[in-house]
């Protein structure tokens, strides 16, 4: 796997750039920067002007403490109450989305006479339904009563869209409206106010907020698949591309791969890749087409668990480039097409494309 660095860069440039000044971007690297390696994306953002980062749980905060990168880290998710003292050493930032656990987390740290304060972030739930505080009331309880206490320190307050990467607007405006009337019914307001994900800033007019939290579009992907033009070209930051380490003649009638699902129908040239369903290549795979000197050449038989076979239009030699996702010569193949083939979203596939594929950084 290639990872082009200076796209991931250029995307936030582009993006900083139709904010309005002092508005700022953290750059989310949850899951490993969504499969393209954390530490990478992280620098890669920051180079761009990303002045925080996004993640969804403590160790993948503690990966980018330990690596040096000393801006804000929000945590996107709750923690256990048992490892606050961890968020507290490495300074990172909670979300917390109910009074239950924020009274648990005040009474465990009251305890324990750290030095410094727990930084959170209020979640509202405006209709995403997953975390979050629901009514106005329960936000202004939340923050009674972490002003009242020493252990705890209000860093800022936000929402999550459920619809931002649709056509139609009137779900994503009665969150927004929800989200309205918490902020004018709070009596003091935190230094970060965010709602929005990647999709909210290419496509909608957030009036609210100082900082958004963008994830995908950083790595070159059109949040909304192909249901909405992006505003500015992103650029895909993943290429994945593997080598031929077979290739060999078959006479008409011989089976490929388990179950031999494939059947040559004429003298064919074969050729095996070395990567498979373990690398996050999944079986689904199978029919679907990757790129040898610039041509479509079809995935033959099931994908297995370490290999693939292809189908190649004549001879070719041993080492040559396979593109699975990216640029070959004149032709492509987007990310998207993948997802589309195995029926899901692009997070998806970067996601599950295995760790154990080695990702080597370019510019
Ligand atoms: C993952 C996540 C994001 C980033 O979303 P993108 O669509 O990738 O921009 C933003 N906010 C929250 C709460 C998230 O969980």
């Amino acid at each position: 796997m290639i990872i082009h660095t200076k796209a991931i860069t250029d995307n936030v440039k582009n993006e900083l750039a139709r904010l309005p000044e002092g508005k700022e971007l953290f750059a989310v690297v949850k899951a490993n920067g969504y499969g393209h390696g954390a530490l990478q994306v992280a620098k890669a953002a920051s180079e761009g002007g990303a002045t925080g980062f996004c993640v969804s749980n403590l160790d993948e905060g503690v990966e980018l403490r330990e690596a040096g990168f000393n801006q804000p880290i929000v945590i996107l998710n709750m923690v256990p109450i048992e490892a606050l003292t961890l968020a507290i050493v490495h300074d990172l930032s909670i979300t917390v989305g109910n009074k239950e656990w924020l009274e648990k987390a005040a009474a465990y740290l009251k305890e324990r006479h750290l030095k410094s304060a727990l930084s959170l972030h209020l979640k509202v739930d405006t209709g995403m339904g997953r975390i979050g505080f629901l009514t106005p009331m329960e936000v202004i309880e939340a923050v009674a009563l972490i002003q009242d206490s020493t252990v705890l320190e209000w860093e800022g307050i936000y929402t999550h869209f459920a619809t931002a990467d649709q056509v139609d607007e009137m779900y994503w405006k009665k969150q927004l409206q929800r989200f309205s009337v918490v902020i004018e019914q709070l009596p003091s307001l935190p230094k970060y106010i965010h709602i929005g994900n990647s999709a909210t800033a290419l496509w909608h007019d957030e009036k609210i907020g100082n900082m958004i939290r963008f994830g995908i579009a950083m790595y070159g992907l059109n949040p909304s698949g192909h249901a909405l033009t992006e505003p500015y070209p992103l650029k895909p930051a993943l290429e994945l591309v593997s080598e031929l380490i077979q290739v060999k003649q078959l006479a008409k009638g011989e089976g490929i791969g388990y179950g031999k699902t494939y059947i040559t129908d004429k003298m064919e040239w074969i050729g095996t890749v070395p990567i498979g369903y373990a690398d996050g290549w999944l079986r689904k795979m199978q029919g679907f087409s990757v790129l040898v000197e610039g041509k479509f050449c079809e995935i033959v038989g099931r994908v297995c668990m370490d290999q693939l076979m292809i189908r190649l239009p004549h001879k070719v030699s041993l080492g040559t480039k396979v593109t699975l996702i990216g640029k070959n010569q004149e032709e492509e193949i987007p990310m998207q097409a993948v997802a589309d083939q195995l029926g899901t979203i692009h997070y998806e596939v970067a996601c599950v494309l295995g760790t154990r594929i080695p990702r080597e950084y370019q510019d």
